[in-house]
């Protein structure tokens, strides 16, 4: 376990690799994030590129807040084998598949590494240090220009067969929907994303003859906030697509709490009374009403810090929540 046999705190090197950027951060026992840097992925750059700044970065962002890192943490953009540490065929890393982040990292620091797809790591910070602490049974779900989820059951991170991370914006709420990326129609992701609710609120702005232009979904959001007609019908849209998905999960597995992050999320006040509405329809046969909806509470470092509590969740025993 690196450095943690010394008396002093742990500090987490965490890596959050995106499709556009990678940060590095140091991160605390109590999930802060003492030092950062980031930097462009650049992924057609090549692995080996990529690896070299995450190592220049954790030298750095360690001597800039005066660490040891005792570990270090990755939540990266999937598909990722935790088991492993290697990349899979990750649409936003072309050409990194195979190479292991895990091995060459602690070959490079000494210290034991932790790999887990983002949304995973996300999870795992809002049930370590935010929004889902103490909560043993936990969904993490964050909606922006996709969808992605995290399930933590019983105070452990829940991995399929061969650790694999469950696509919970893979299910089916409209087979007569838009075309998903995945080979479906009308998945969860193809109808309750910001691009999704825009696409529907231009289509639909055109035939309201108004002047062409595309809105972004957060721009739809201030338009129905001001009483736009259009915009206020694209948002109870928005709002009953998210709660299908939502109460789908709460049928499901019936969790103590739902956290909602990602950047539609901002706008969550116009969509919660939809989505508990929707929720009640369809939930009966579950204590719905115990399952809470809070919403993500690490902001902007979510990532980074949920990198981090990749590493405890892995390593250190005996700190998860209750089960
Ligand atoms: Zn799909």
């Amino acid at each position: 376990m690196g450095n943690s046999d010394s008396t002093g705190e742990i500090v987490i090197g965490a890596i959050d690799i995106g499709g556009t950027k990678i940060a590095v951060g140091m991160v605390d026992d109590n999930g802060n994030v003492l030092s950062r840097l980031e930097s462009p992925t650049d992924a057609a750059g090549g692995y080996a590129n990529g690896l070299a700044r995450m190592i220049e970065m954790l030298h750095r962002t360690s001597r800039d807040a005066g660490v040891e890192i005792s570990g270090i943490g990755i939540g990266s953009t999937g598909v990722v084998y935790p088991g492993s540490g290697a990349f899979g065929d990750v649409d936003l890393l072309p050409g990194w598949q195979g190479n292991n982040p895990v091995q060459d990292l602690a070959q490079e620091f000494k210290v034991t590494v932790a790999l887990e797809n983002d949304a995973d790591a996300s999870a795992l910070g809002e049930a370590g240090w935010g929004a889902g602490k103490l909560k043993s049974r936990l969904i993490y779900v964050t909606v922006g220009t996709g969808i992605g989820g995290g399930i933590i059951l019983d105070g452990h991170l829940y991995r399929g067969v061969d650790m694999a991370h469950p696509e919970i914006s893979h299910h089916v709420i409209d087979p007569s929907g838009p075309d998903c990326s995945c080979g479906y129609r009308g998945c969860w992701e193809s109808l309750a994303t910001g691009p999704a609710m825009a696409a529907w609120f231009n289509a639909n702005a055109a035939e309201d003859r108004r002047p062409p232009e595309n809105l972004s979904a957060a721009q739809i959001c201030q338009l129905a906030k001001s009483g736009d007609e259009l915009a206020r019908q694209a948002v109870d849209r928005e709002a009953h697509y998210l709660g299908l998905g939502l109460a789908n999960l709460i049928n499901l597995f019936v969790p103590e709490v739902i956290v909602l992050g990602g950047s539609m999320m901002k706008s969550a006040p116009l969509f919660l009374d939809g989505i508990r509405k929707v929720i009640r329809q369809g939930c009966r046969f579950v204590p719905y009403e115990k399952t809470e909806l809070a919403l993500a509470s690490l902001g902007d470092d979510a990532n980074l810090i949920g990198a981090a509590r990749v590493w405890h969740h892995r390593f250190r025993r005996g700190i998860g929540p209750p089960s």
